[in-house]
């Protein structure tokens, strides 16, 4: 399968180059040229499917034709070594939840088949070490260097500011070891990725080591988030809940969704899909008025979602042609202020007793106000509430309980090196490694 870049004006890339890339030459994001549709057979055995046998098969259709069966069936079943289960909320509600992986959120999904994918690459063409350098302001950092610990033939190193991330994020990429070296810099996310861009276009450091991102838009990353949605389909279908199914995904960057959308082209029998946004309502905006304006982040307290500009908008942009009639066919918005935000979580836990975390509020919101008689709702619970403990406790006046995995990381020990924001000391310490 060949990959075209959403800007059109970059070369065709095969599936390594654009996992090795990310980005396309022309900073356009990789779309693969064609779309298989499943057959009518699938979805109509898909309940009686696991997991694992149905992201197989999403996976195929994607994959299929650069990677060997057994390596990708090894691929997809390492990836998902955790359940993406439904839960019931209220008769037509259920929660998707996507954070049973390592880290508690659903990026686990992305960077864990990436991780895989990459190595498969590297040990195909050399025995190179390759060193991916990842940026982070919190959540990023923790879901990539957990998907690649202990990956052979790769070291992670993640840049994080210092004092600027919660202690619960921190101790998820400071306390692995192994192949994750923590760096920690005397300055500010964007001097972190600043360190990172540079690198990739500094010529002697690129000579001398391999160096890759592991950037959110990677098609490695993005895709797979398509396997969820075929197995909350599976799950609503052995429910016989799944003739109206509406799928709502509370959106920032907008790769989840757009991962669902891509199923959806594939034959995924949603009737219709819901991004929901915190007050960064830059595709809420869209969807009303045709036209697509960026604006500057506004900090929420769904704080993954807060994008002023969310990259994957090319991809879902490009899926349609363009055209605001078919995009706003398959896509409803909603868009949701603090205080809503704060209401949904505490109305929530009251009448359900489901808890919700701050961005997974906005999915249920959405469905609670949009749904039609007869449809049933699935959103995507896209963290943990634990992970927000302190805002959590707050809003709903409980005492979340932290799950094993996660106290686990709390107990290690923190390993980070400091540097300074300069770019030299940052390549200084490269070369020594
Ligand atoms: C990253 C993230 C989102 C937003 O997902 P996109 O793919 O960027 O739209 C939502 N919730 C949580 C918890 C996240 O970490």
């Amino acid at each position: 399968m060949k990959y075209y870049s959403t800007n059109k004006k970059a070369p065709m890339a095969t599936l390594q180059e654009a996992v090795v890339k990310g980005l396309a030459g022309d900073r356009g994001l990789y779309m693969p040229e064609r779309i298989k549709k499943l057959p009518k057979e699938f979805y109509n055995t898909i309940d009686q499917r696991s997991f694992q046998e149905i992201a197989y098969t999403v996976a195929d259709a994607f994959f299929g034709e650069d990677v060997d069966a057994e390596s990708l069936r090894k691929i997809v079943y390492d990836t998902l070594s955790f359940d993406c289960p439904v839960v019931k909320v209220n008769d037509n509600i259920y929660a998707l939840e996507l954070f049973h992986g390592p880290t508690l959120a659903f990026k686990d999904v992305g960077a864990r088949f990436m991780a895989r994918l990459l190595q498969y690459f590297i040990r195909q063409d050399s025995q190179d070490l390759v060193n991916v350098l990842v940026a982070t302001s919190g959540d990023t950092g923790s879901a990539v260097a957990n998907g690649f610990l202990g990956v052979e033939g790769i070291h992670v190193y993640v840049l994080y500011p210092k004092g600027k991330v919660s202690p619960i994020q921190e101790c998820q990429f400071t306390t692995l070891g192994k192949n994750i070296t923590a760096l920690e810099i005397d300055g500010v996310f964007d001097d972190c990725q600043a360190l990172v861009k540079q690198a990739f276009l500094d010529q002697e450091l690129n000579q001398r080591m391999r160096l890759t991102s592991a950037n959110s838009i990677n098609v490695a990353r993005f895709l797979p988030q398509a396997f969820y949605y075929f197995n909350a389909y599976a799950r609503m279908k052995a429910l016989g809940k799944a003739d109206q199914l509406v799928i709502c995904v509370p959106s920032g960057n907008f790769g989840n969704i757009t991962a669902g959308l891509f199923g959806h082209e594939m034959g995924l029998p949603v009737k219709r899909f819901i991004a929901a946004n915190n007050a960064n309502d830059i595709f809420y905006q869209y969807l009303q008025t045709g036209k697509y304006e960026p604006k500057p982040t506004r900090q929420t307290l769904a704080n993954a979602m807060d994008v002023g500009d969310p990259s994957n908008f090319a991809r879902v942009y490009d899926l349609y042609g363009g055209s605001h009639e078919r995009i706003t066919s398959y896509i409803g918005g909603a868009t949701y202020t603090d205080p809503q935000i704060r209401e949904t979580m505490a109305a929530c836990y009251q009448k359900t007793g489901y808890l919700l975390d701050p961005h997974g509020a906005c999915g249920y919101r959405a469905l609670s106000e949009l749904l039609q008689p007869g449809e049933t709702g699935v959103f995507c619970e896209t963290a943990h509430p634990a992970k927000f403990k302190e805002k959590v406790d707050e809003i709903v006046g409980i005492d979340t309980e932290i799950p094993p995995r996660l106290a686990a990381f709390m107990k290690g020990t923190k390993q980070s090196i400091s540097l300074s924001k300069e770019f030299e000391d940052f390549k200084a310490f490269l070369l020594r490694e």
